[in-house]
């Protein structure tokens, strides 16, 4: 089962625990296509999302998330909170600890600063994206899409594409998938690569061809280029030529492969538009849909965890 505080990253997660996550999320995931209310599991419950980093559909999905489970749930806008007055991570941390919530999402563009935060908080922390180091539910919605389409998470050939140095999507993913026991090909320029590549014991390739051959699914990633200081690629326009997913190189894969992107996607840069909106190999939409199954999930087994140890 699921027995911890907090939901920091996937790194620390044993594999029974991925699977009990993943789990209820398919309960939920069923029971939202079923138009079934569920449980309020989390009624009279505090959920506060601070996002000190932009974010579209990862803080939508934690609200709709719970709501939908009956808590009552509080945005803040960091930017323009306290923040923006020079008060400290952790005082604003401090301050709202103060005011007793129960669930705290928390987004930073730090590696480390929701680590840091959980360890000054009394109630629960899920990391919503720290840097470049974790986006734990992120790498779990894929896992069920994946799950779903797939019938297994186990024994699959995963490519992983693009920018793989800048992404915390890619680190998650690779740990889960590798704690489930699936190949994992890394795809992209040497300059996209992050520098410890050669220790994560994944194949690695700058052929496009050669990193989607028979693969079962392919996971494409945007350029990030919010955190690249310099030119870490010619050009767009050579970049899409030689890693940009289209039907051409998709051939590569296995006939019934499925294509994935974690959003925000970038058009004609890393994927074709087209491809992108095919809802026979693209699980894209759905990748958003899981997102609210799974985050429903960890909230409702965190806060049950919290309940059974007090
Ligand atoms: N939305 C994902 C993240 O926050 C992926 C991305 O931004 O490219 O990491």
């Amino acid at each position: 089962m699921f027995a911890r505080p907090h939901l920091l990253g996937i790194e620390p997660l044993h594999p029974t625990e991925i699977t009990a996550l993943l789990d209820r999320a398919q309960h939920y995931a069923e029971g939202a296509r079923a138009g079934t209310r569920p449980e309020p599991v989390l009624a009279g419950l505090t959920q506060v999302n601070m996002f000190f980093e932009n974010s579209t559909r990862t803080q939508a999905s934690f609200e709709i998330a719970g709501k939908r489970l009956g808590a009552d749930v509080m945005s803040m806008a960091m930017q323009a909170s306290s923040l923006a007055k020079g008060e400290t991570l952790i005082d604003t941390a401090l301050t709202l600890n103060a005011m007793r919530p129960d669930l705290l999402v928390v987004r930073h563009p730090h590696a480390g600063a929701v680590d840091l935060l959980a360890q000054k908080v009394t109630c629960a922390v899920l990391n919503a994206g720290d840097g470049r180091h974790e986006h734990p539910t992120q790498a779990l919605l894929d896992a069920l899409t994946i799950r779903r389409a797939k019938g297994r998470l186990h024994r699959l050939t995963v490519a992983i594409c693009g920018d793989i140095a800048h992404s915390r999507v890619a680190r998650s993913n690779l740990i889960l998938l590798g704690k489930m026991e699936n190949r994992v090909r890394l795809v992209g320029p040497p300059t996209l690569m992050p520098p410890e590549v050669a220790a994560l014991g994944v194949e690695v390739t700058d052929d496009m061809a050669a990193g989607l051959k028979d693969a079962d699914v392919v996971m494409m990633l945007r350029l990030q280029k919010e955190r690249m200081d310099g030119a870490f690629i010619p050009s767009e326009r050579e970049y899409y030529h030689r890693f940009g997913l289209d039907a051409a190189k998709l051939a590569h894969a296995k006939p019934d492969a499925i294509v994935m992107h974690p959003g925000p996607m970038n058009r004609g840069v890393e994927i074709d538009g087209t491809l992108a909106d095919d809802i026979n190999r693209s699980v894209i939409q759905e990748q958003v849909e899981m997102g609210v199954a799974v985050r429903m999930a960890a909230m409702d087994l965190l806060a049950g965890a919290r309940a059974r140890a007090r």
